[in-house]
């Protein structure tokens, strides 16, 4: 797991980075579905311990290319977990009202309070991705959110949210696998955007901007995950393992019950 995490300053090249990497397990799906249920049991308990506590706050940010599994991985490693606790928020392209704004605006309401998971199914990155790709904003601009973003996350963390981020890591011939996947399942289609593939021919540049995004927001506070995620099943397993372990190291607590409980009688 921990070669999986982006250390501060890395010079990350994707290319170098196995997108079908499965961690030497093979032919591992049966037991690989086994030990997926065995986490989402865990991490049910552990969501329920972070409630109960009412003290720390959990931010897991999603992104990837278009198919890449972000839809799929919220799906199945948050399966048993109970709705109350668990919130995603999405980020489409921004309304005019939220164009208004800084850019950090509409994610920072959406950041988990006391006690909650928050799941960010895209999130605040996408300023240094699309936006970067697409030269929504002149350099100048993009460039200083690399800093901003660093510290906003500082802020999150030192006022007590533990923050954890995946990169789903799939390569162009998986992507293309899963557009044709969609384009020939009638069930599927609705999905399938002709926008997508214009995303798809600039494939480099949005490796580019993330190589650079990882090499320069992995921190100590709010570190990156690349997660190879060809195979969807290792993606499950990989984050599921890396949820679980984090929150386990936040060492939480149940309350004390009230005084007295013991003597109790219900009549
Ligand atoms: P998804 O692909 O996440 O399932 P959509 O197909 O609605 O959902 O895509 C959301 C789109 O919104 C993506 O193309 C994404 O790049 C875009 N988007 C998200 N945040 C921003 C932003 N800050 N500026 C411009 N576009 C954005």
């Amino acid at each position: 797991m921990e070669r999986y995490r982006v250390k501060p300053g890395s010079h990350i090249n994707l290319e170098e980075w196995d997108a079908s990497d499965a961690g030497g397990l093979d032919g591992g799906k049966g037991s690989a579905k086994d030990r997926l249920e065995e986490l989402n049991e865990e991490l049910e308990e552990l969501q329920e311990l972070l409630y109960a506590e009412h003290k720390r706050k959990v931010l897991m940010v999603l992104q990837g290319m278009d198919t890449s599994g972000k839809d799929g991985t919220i799906r199945h490693v948050f399966e048993g977990v109970n709705p109350q606790g668990v919130r995603v928020a999405s980020f489409k392209v921004p309304t005019r009202i939220e164009l208004d704004h800084d850019y950090l605006w509409r994610v920072h309401q959406q950041t988990p309070r006391r006690g909650e998971i928050v799941i960010f199914n895209r999130s605040h990155y996408e300023d240094l991705l699309v936006v970067r790709v697409r030269s929504l904003v002149p350099p100048e601009v993009w460039s200083r959110r690399y800093a901003h973003i660093n510290d906003f996350e500082r802020l999150l963390a030192e006022e007590g949210t533990t923050i954890i981020k995946f990169y789903l890591h799939i390569d162009l011939d998986e992507q293309k696998e899963r557009f044709l996947a969609r384009l020939n399942e009638p069930h599927k289609r609705w999905k399938f955007s002709l926008g997508d593939l214009k995303e798809r021919k600039l494939w480099p540049q949005y490796m580019q901007a993330y190589e650079e995004v990882l090499n320069r927001t992995s921190t100590k506070w709010a570190p990156w995950y690349i997660v190879p995620a060809n195979r969807k099943w290792y993606r499950n397993l990989m984050i599921a393992t890396i949820l679980v372990d984090t929150l386990k190291g936040l060492d939480m607590k149940y309350p004390e019950p009230e005084e007295g409980l013991d003597d109790v009688v219900i009549e």
